[in-house]
């Protein structure tokens, strides 16, 4: 006998397992169908053949200032404090990334010490642009065109086969510019890793007996069979759920990534987890040296080079005018469905870090069953 199923739910990432989590606990049989062959979306990691946990799909640090996020997570695991750092190779030197006091030292060879001559060299060296309206102009105005040039228009070029002048303002704008020595990438106040592991939290996230998880199934082989739910939610890409029936709106662009994973047999391959390349020199925009989180020990190490690539799981929307624009045709098509909802990076096309990804979820749940209540014990990480 067929088992009764209140919510669908198309893939297993971030949003899928948070709605899924939270309908399973207001009392509804929710199924999760998944394409890939492992839950956690693009968080999956896994230990690798050199006892290393790694990420499947590129490093993940969570990092938010949602009291209410942290609040959330902190149910499913622990996590340990990690403040992420980014170092880069720029004119066979290294500099913190975000760009601070040590970055402008290294590479102009000045002697600044305090904020005021730090707020004084940029001064001297930005662009005066008062209303950004692209990349190349939020990072000009910050920091003038030779710390652009070095840093930022051909990673970004790498990145998203796009300069900045291509690009909304807000992609640039995710890197801050500081005045000091904080050489940290972000500056939230909560930021973590989970003991163990991503893949540990979702599992303990969809551990409910109200929730089933398929693998393996493309939503769009099965559709016809799956049907008759009181709701949909859908987190894949927003323009592939409309594609036979609107072939007429463009296809959305994504980016994705090509992960090349080596073995070194050595202890450290670089001094930092995450090295980045922002120079033509270099195909990849990035090296991620996993052992790193978490201080992992292992004889060998792995390292990962990120090339970003046209083709492939579309890991990142590409915020510009024109695909925004493509993006509300969809969308308006999807606004004229009844109980069937788009959420997350993809389905909703915009660059949501994890912690705005969980938020996402939370509000959607909250917006869509307001009565819905809590029971205390529920929300305790009980230790027994
Ligand atoms: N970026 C750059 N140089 C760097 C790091 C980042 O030009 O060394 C730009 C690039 O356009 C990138 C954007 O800043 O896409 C945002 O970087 P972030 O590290 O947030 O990207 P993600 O971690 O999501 O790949």
């Amino acid at each position: 006998m067929k088992k009764q199923i209140d919510i669908l739910i198309i893939g297993a990432g971030i949003s899928g397992s948070v709605l899924a989590e939270r309908y399973a606990k207001a009392g509804k049989k929710v199924l999760i169908i998944e394409k890939r062959d492992h839950i956690a979306g693009n968080c999956y990691d896994y230990i690798d053949e050199n006892n290393i946990l790694v990420s499947k799909y590129g490093a993940h640090l969570f990092h938010t200032n949602e009291e209410e996020v942290w609040e959330y997570i902190n149910r499913f695991n622990n996590w340990y404090p990690w403040e992420h750092k980014v170092i880069a190779r720029v004119d066979d030197k290294t500099v913190p990334i975000p760009v601070n006091i040590t970055t402008v030292n290294t590479l102009f060879n000045t002697n600044i010490s305090t904020e005021a001559e730090m707020k004084a060299w940029l001064d001297a060296h930005k662009s005066d642009i008062p209303n950004p309206e692209n990349g190349e102009e939020a990072v000009l105005s910050k920091v003038g065109p030779v710390l652009y040039d070095k840093m930022f228009k051909h990673y970004t070029k790498k990145q998203w086969d796009k300069y900045p002048i291509e690009l909304d303002a807000s992609v640039l704008n995710r890197i801050p510019v500081r005045y000091n020595y904080d050489d940290r990438y972000f500056s939230d106040k909560y930021q973590a890793l989970p003991e163990g592991g991503y893949t540990k939290v979702f599992e303990k996230i969809l551990d409910h007996p109200n929730i089933d998880v398929l693998l393996n199934i493309d939503y769009f082989d099965v559709q016809d069979e799956y049907s008759g739910y009181e709701k949909i939610f859908y987190t894949g890409p927003i323009d592939r759920f409309f594609e036979f029936k609107h072939s007429l709106i463009e296809k959305l662009e994504y980016r994705s990534i090509n992960f090349v994973s080596e073995t070194r047999d050595q202890e450290y391959f670089q001094e930092n987890s995450v090295v980045n390349y922002p120079g033509i020199e270099v195909p990849y925009t990035r090296i991620v040296e996993y052992k790193h989180f978490g201080n992992q020990k292992s004889d060998k190490t792995t390292i990962v080079k990120e090339f970003t690539v046209d083709e492939g799981d579309p890991y990142y929307p590409v915020p510009n005018p024109r695909n925004q624009e493509i993006y509300s045709k969809y969308k308006e098509e999807a606004d004229k469905l009844e109980d069937v909802y788009f959420v997350g990076r993809l389905a909703n096309y915009k660059y949501f870090n994890m912690d705005q990804a969980f938020k996402n979820a939370l509000d959607l749940f909250k917006e869509l069953e307001p009565t819905f209540v809590e029971e205390e014990s529920e929300t305790t990480n009980e230790v027994v």
